[in-house]
């Protein structure tokens, strides 16, 4: 599934992160970003050893931060790696905290001129966001981005398993108030 905005697209895909031969991709990263599981687990095995090691010089990265780094064996040349919130009851800043790293991401995407860009669904697993909650702040801070900016042209988001990509695309019908057809 799939929607323009402006001259942009954000598209929904089944998918591995790793896979992706967008520009850049987001690592779903934990503030010391010297690895973990999940997502994070998944990239530092596919990138390769020099990617834990570019990650040890870059002194941790702030929650609704992110960092980039080069992408080693990945398709993606570069990755970006943002730190969403651990989800408490939400009412702790996490929403704010959450569309930050979203829009940290796509700042760093702007500023090279990068064309696509490929996201997991950041703070859904581990970090315990509810998936449809996390889709509606992506979707609004993902828009609010396209709407100003001439790059990325392409946003992918990368849903790991059947039930995630079910979860956005009914999040994204309902928030750009699309009908099932589309
Ligand atoms: P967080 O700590 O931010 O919650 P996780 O890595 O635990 O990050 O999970 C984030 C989301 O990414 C979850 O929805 C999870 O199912 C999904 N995920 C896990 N592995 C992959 C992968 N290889 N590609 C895309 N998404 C993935």
């Amino acid at each position: 599934m799939q929607i323009k905005i402006q001259n942009a697209v954000l598209e929904l895909a089944q998918g591995d992160i790793t896979k992706q031969d967008t520009d850049a991709i987001v690592n779903a990263a934990n503030s010391s970003l010297l690895g973990g599981g999940g997502v994070d687990g998944a990239i530092h095995r596919a990138a390769g050893p020099q990617l834990l090691a570019e990650c040890r010089t870059l002194g941790g990265c702030a929650t609704g931060d992110a960092k980039i780094t080069r992408g080693y064996n990945l398709p993606a040349r570069y990755i970006i790696h943002a730190v969403g919130p651990v989800y408490r009851d939400g009412t702790q800043g996490e929403a704010e905290l959450l569309a930050a790293c979203y829009r940290r991401a796509l700042e760093i995407a702007n500023a090279h001129a990068w064309r696509s860009l490929a996201f997991p669904a950041i703070s859904t697993g581990v970090y315990g966001y509810p998936m449809a909650d996390a889709a509606r702040v992506a979707f609004a801070t993902i828009r609010d981005f396209l709407t100003r900016h001439d790059t990325p042209q392409l946003v992918r988001m990368v849903l790991y398993d059947a039930r995630a990509l079910q979860t956005h695309e009914n999040s994204m019908r309902e928030f750009f108030a699309m009908s099932a057809e589309n």
